[in-house]
């Protein structure tokens, strides 16, 4: 039977009217709410390992009562402020230039609302930015000079973020520079050493309330205006209220292509419990890396890792490469766990 898009429409319309959309076997569903009763949960947050204090700070401020979404931001708060963290915030590493450019976004689950920058300057806490750009503006996304305008105005205090330890590396790198190099060829140790880093945090309270946010200063050394996946929503991060939250840290330009966040939520939705959730979406980036990034046995050169937690507090990691570890806080209090991995290192 072929229908017209018109009657295509029509009938999903009705169908879902009727609560009758077409549903994958074992899809997650949250607990029918007995009448009366709210739902419960188990609260929860998760992080990459770098927010092993953060998850503890966010946990006990949630459990005080605190909006899952800013206990998250408050979590990463930590990382974004601690000049010797140089994957985010102050003393992040910076562009190719030595400016320090950084990423941020997040979303709020219960109201469905998300807020974002990228290339910001010299605002040390882009994650609260992001916040500001949900909760003041008719907009999810500020980027540049635009974004730095709109953080002077919203009252954040400006100030240089290239800490000494970071000009140093940045002077190191552009010193074993030479005129031949190309963006895409520069050395291997180079890359592995100081390009990686970020904050994702996701976190769920016992109402089954949901806040995600992911926070990095990006790819060291990057183009000017270089955007990687942390600020992208749906990629760095991704909250449905209704199902869970993920987000991811390690090669931005893999995970944007597959819009990782978005579908690890996804898989988590069609009854993925979260760590299976991850490493199906880590296949989905090695079936679209593109040939010069991989390496022998068709392995990806680079690495990638994706947190999740769910609705009910059920929580998973995962990585590329064996050896990760994700940091994550709950009734038996901050740890660090072994994620799941796709290939031996
Ligand atoms: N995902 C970040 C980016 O690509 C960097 C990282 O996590 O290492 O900007």
């Amino acid at each position: 039977m072929s229908w017209s898009r018109r009657e295509f429409l029509e009938r999903s319309a009705a169908l879902s009217a009727a609560g009758f959309l077409p549903r994958l076997p074992g899809a997650w569903e949250a607990p029918a709410p007995v009448a009366g009763t709210p739902f419960r949960g188990r609260p929860c947050v998760v992080s990459s390992s770098n927010g092993i204090r953060g998850v503890q700070v966010a946990y006990d401020r949630m459990v005080a009562g605190e909006d899952p979404l800013d206990a998250a931001i408050a979590g990463v708060n930590i990382q974004e402020l601690d000049p010797d963290d140089q994957s985010v915030g102050l003393g992040g590493l910076p562009n190719e230039e030595g400016v320090v450019q950084l990423d941020a976004s997040c979303m709020h689950g219960p109201t469905r609302r998300a807020g974002a920058v990228a290339c910001l300057e010299g605002i040390a806490t882009p994650s609260l930015v992001a916040k500001a750009v949900m909760d003041y503006t008719d907009h999810v996304m500020l980027v540049g000079e635009g974004a730095g305008r709109f953080a002077r105005a919203m009252g954040f205090k400006e100030q240089n973020l290239l800490t000494d330890k970071s000009r140093q590396d940045w002077m190191r790198w552009k010193s074993r520079l030479n005129p031949n190099d190309a963006w895409l060829d520069h050395s291997e140790d180079i890359r592995i050493k100081f390009t990686t880093g970020t904050i994702n945090m996701n976190a769920v309270n016992a109402a089954g309330d949901i806040g995600s946010v992911t926070t990095t200063s990006g790819m060291a050394w990057k183009v000017p205006g270089r955007i990687g996946d942390s600020p992208i929503v749906g990629a760095g991060q991704y909250c449905d209220n209704t199902v869970g939250a993920a987000g991811s840290t390690g090669r931005g330009e893999a995970n944007i292509k597959t819009c990782g966040a978005f579908l690890v939520v996804e898989f988590m939705r069609q009854g993925a419990p979260p760590q299976q959730a991850c490493l199906k979406a880590l296949e989905r980036v090695v079936a679209m890396t593109e040939a010069r990034l991989l390496g022998p046995g068709g392995r990806p050169r680079f690495d990638l890792e994706f947190y999740a937690v769910t609705k009910a507090g059920d929580f998973g990691g995962a990585t590329l490469y064996s050896g990760g570890r994700f940091a994550v806080c709950d009734e038996r209090g901050a740890r660090l766990e072994a994620a799941a991995s796709l290939f031996r290192r």
